[in-house]
């Protein structure tokens, strides 16, 4: 089992679809966070928003940690303050999804080249901000070079947020046509590693299937979960110190490892780093807890002889 870790690397401003007035302040607290990684031998993969490149410190950072070959720098396209900008910055048009393919790629390629410039190398990983994945962003990928996606978080559906619905799709890392994006293809083109969201219980698909079903009225999908949470029936978990600890983690990849997957995905956003920018880490204790829930998960898959690659390097797995 191999681990990847991206992390979405953007502005401070979390939530906020505007065009202009982005800082990036929180970027200065990764170097703290690498040095965890270091320590564990973990090679994480930053995938970088416009507005970072733009901050001409806040990429010097990061690149100062990519020049000693402890990191992998990918794409993080957030539509709203990635020129060129010709749409109405709102919450639909927040998805690169709901964009038209000639928006999208001239968004996409405009980053590209940004962190072309700025880092030195050209990008193969993707992720679109807010989760906004369809066929459209894959042909761009395809067309810009690109080799791996990891927009995709499994079983789950964004619609009510403009977004796509992937609520059938497993943690399973797999190579795909840019067609036909949930459809696994043994020569495709590229390389989709959902950021993982799985079970705690052995059978992923029949659990998925129960939360399926029962998220209907009378029972509001929030309190659904609740009530199955607490009866240990279905827990969801997302392999992400932003929703859950190390102890609930590390359950989760037990149970991955019984399933034989392949690749792990523990995602998470930059902002996190800075008490008071996410509703996630709203304290300088929850940043301490934050931490020490990596560090501990990291224990764990270190002495499980779990391997650490950046995220382009599972094109040699799967
Ligand atoms: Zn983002």
């Amino acid at each position: 089992m191999k681990l990847v870790i991206t992390i979405d690397t953007e502005e401070d401003d979390w939530g906020k679809y505007s065009v202009a007035g982005h800082s990036a302040e929180n970027i200065k607290e990764i170097p703290a966070l690498q040095r965890v990684f270091d320590e564990f031998n973990v090679k994480p993969t930053y995938l970088v928003a416009h507005t970072v490149c733009e901050d001409e410190g806040a990429a010097g950072i990061l690149k100062g940690i990519m020049d000693k070959g402890n990191c992998e720098i990918g794409a993080h396209c957030h539509p709203w303050n990635t020129p060129p900008f010709e749409d109405e910055t709102n919450a639909f048009n927040s998805m690169l999804c709901n964009l038209t393919e000639r928006l999208q790629f001239q968004k996409m390629q405009s980053l590209d080249e940004t962190i072309k410039k700025r880092f030195g190398v050209k990008p193969t990983s993707f992720r679109c901000g807010r989760w906004g994945f369809n066929f459209g962003v894959a042909k761009n990928l395809v067309k810009l070079g690109y080799m791996v996606d990891t927009s995709i978080a499994s079983y789950t559906d964004w619609s009510e947020y403009h977004g796509p619905d992937f609520s059938k799709t497993s943690p399973a890392a797999y190579r795909f046509d840019a067609g036909d994006i949930t459809t696994h293809a043994a020569k495709g083109a590229l390389v989709e590693v959902p950021a993982t969201v799985g079970f705690l219980q052995r059978r992923f698909s029949l659990a998925n299937s129960i939360i399926k079903a029962l998220s209907k009225p009378p029972l509001s999908a929030l309190r659904l979960k609740g009530l199955l949470w607490r009866a240990n029936l279905v827990n969801k978990v997302w392999l992400s110190p932003e929703y859950n600890d190390a102890a609930t983690m590390i359950r989760l990849v037990r149970r991955m490892k019984e399933n034989n997957f392949a690749c792990i995905n523990m995602t998470f956003h930059s902002p996190c780093l800075t008490p008071g920018l996410t509703p996630f880490v709203r304290t300088a204790e929850d940043k301490k807890a934050f931490i020490s829930n990596i560090r501990e998960f990291l224990r764990f898959t270190k002495a499980q002889g779990i391997e650490s690659i950046r995220l382009s390097e599972i094109t040699r797995f799967v």
